[in-house]
């Protein structure tokens, strides 16, 4: 039996003291990946070892480091086979939605390596006898801890700007989900990233996550997970004085109005909520429609949720927890009276399917309008004026994501500008890319991935001085 070990110092490391865990593979209910589970020893060794490379790293010529980040998204676009073996194996999804991540994770590495050349400050114009600067300095060891529904994009989307930015990483997959990762991490030595700059330990949250938030080394953790780790890695943080970026939930929502093309938004609409089998932190999970499209649209988004066929199309829910937490949401909204339109049932099939399901008949202030369920569930919920659709979209403890759909250019940007998200759609859903800024607002979290803002959240400003003396 192989197991899967954590990357330590440029190399496969086996745990210090800890044990194995056996995975679900959750398209066929098979045994998947045994990997390491590891322990504060294991976090300690990591971070030892990234401290230690910090120092080499950051005083690399920047155009070095840019080619050797550059030399990483070749090398992942290189593994592509290999690393979407290792993700479908773990997740189940769609050929073609692994492979869209994994060009994903290759384009937060090229992106990140042409920014090197960045200027590093400015300079302040302020007195004559002043000569003023700022200096944008990395942070040091960056704690990355992920979770399991992208996983490898997750992480490139943090390691890469990371790097970038001149900091070394030790990184923490979800145990579920850590193959893509610990590759990564291979293909980045084999790149010439230098040994100790990019870690990963694997294991559990309680205690490789907490290890590295509690690690006095850590100088800043960059999370992407649940609300609840969330608030306790800040907890943590408060203690440390931790710089955090907190990728969190959402519950986001759709706002489609009369004028709009109703056929585009139906099928974005379920685009919206069924890829990667609504495991995707901005999924669309609320549809916000105009009483008079109503049933229109409900028609069509019906009709459009065929598209996504399971085994096919359509991948399971990635671990067996969540196969079952979906499942108790169906007896919620049985229970809080939504009007079930299709699906609402587990798939007759050895994995963990669900069927794309559709509620109508939802108010605002159900469960299901509510809460994260992080599977391919819509609610619909009607509205009369614009003020509603957008009362409605902000009522929530969320701010991720917003879409809009109207004919109306005014209306779009008004709408859009009022939704209380990180990001908008107009006429069009979840258009990322790795250019635009991404993050939360409310419990949606906070800081930002993605773009040129991300390297400001992997360093710190230091303002310098100079007194220059008069002459003699
Ligand atoms: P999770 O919070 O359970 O786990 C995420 C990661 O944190 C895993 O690696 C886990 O092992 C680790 N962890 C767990 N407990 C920890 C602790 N006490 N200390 C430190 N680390 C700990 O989340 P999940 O269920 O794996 O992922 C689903 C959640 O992630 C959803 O809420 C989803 O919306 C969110 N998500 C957000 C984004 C975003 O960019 N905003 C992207 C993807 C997923």
């Amino acid at each position: 039996m192989s197991v899967l070990e954590h990357w330590i110092d440029g190399r496969s490391t086996p745990t210090v003291d800890g044990t194995t865990r056996v995975g679900t593979a959750p398209a066929t209910g098979a045994e998947g990946a045994t990997v390491t589970l590891g322990t504060a020893a294991d976090v300690d060794h990591a971070v030892r070892a990234a401290d230690a490379a910090k120092h080499g790293w950051r005083h690399i010529a920047s155009t070095e480091r840019g080619r050797i980040l550059a030399r990483v998204a070749d090398g992942i676009v290189a593994a592509m086979d290999e690393l979407a073996a290792a993700e479908i194996a773990d997740t189940g999804k769609p050929d073609a939605l692994a492979r869209a991540e994994i060009q994903g994770a290759a384009d937060y590495f090229e992106f990140y390596a042409s920014l090197v050349h960045l200027p590093a400050g400015d300079v302040l114009d302020i007195r004559p006898d002043l000569h003023v600067y700022t200096l944008r300095e990395p942070l040091g060891v960056i704690g990355v801890i992920t979770p399991w529904n992208l996983p490898l994009n997750q992480a490139a989307r943090a390691c890469a700007p990371a790097l970038a930015a001149g900091n070394t990483v030790v990184a923490k997959p979800a145990e579920t989900t850590s193959r893509a990762t610990v590759a990564l991490a291979r293909i980045a030595t084999e790149a010439g990233v230098p040994d100790g700059v990019f870690n990963v330990v694997l294991g559990r949250g309680a205690e490789v996550g907490t290890a590295i938030v509690r690690h006095p080394l850590v100088r800043k953790v960059a999370f992407t997970g649940s609300v609840p780790t969330g608030q306790e890695i800040g907890r943590i943080a408060a203690e440390r004085i931790l710089p955090l970026t907190l990728e969190l939930g959402g519950k986001s929502a759709n706002i489609v109005f009369d004028d709009a093309d109703l056929a585009f938004a139906a099928s974005e609409a379920v685009r919206a909520f069924a890829t990667n089998a609504g495991q995707v932190c901005s999924s669309g999970t609320r549809l916000l429609v105009q009483r008079g499209i109503e049933t229109d649209l409900t028609r069509a988004v019906i009709e459009a949720t065929r598209q996504y066929r399971p085994g096919d199309t359509l991948g399971p829910m990635i671990t067996r927890g969540q196969y079952e937490t979906v499942q108790e949401y169906f007896e919620v909204a049985e229970q809080e009276g939504a009007v079930l339109r299709t699906g609402g049932a587990v798939v007759d099939a050895d994995g963990f399917y669900i069927e794309p399901t559709v509620y109508s008949g939802v108010t605002n202030d159900m469960r299901i309008a509510r809460e994260e369920i992080f599977g391919p569930v819509l609610v619909i919920i009607p509205f009369d004026t614009e003020e509603e659709a957008v009362a409605l979209a902000n009522d929530s403890d969320f701010g991720l994501v917003g879409g809009v759909f109207t004919a109306d250019i005014s209306r779009a940007f008004r709408v859009a500008e009022a939704i209380e998200a990180g990001q908008v759609y107009i006429n069009s859903w979840s258009t990322q890319s790795v250019q635009m800024p991404f993050g939360g607002h409310k419990a949606s979290g906070y800081g930002r991935e993605k773009g040129i803002e991300a390297l400001a959240h992997y360093s710190h400003l230091k303002s310098i001085s100079v007194r220059i003396a008069p002459g003699r």
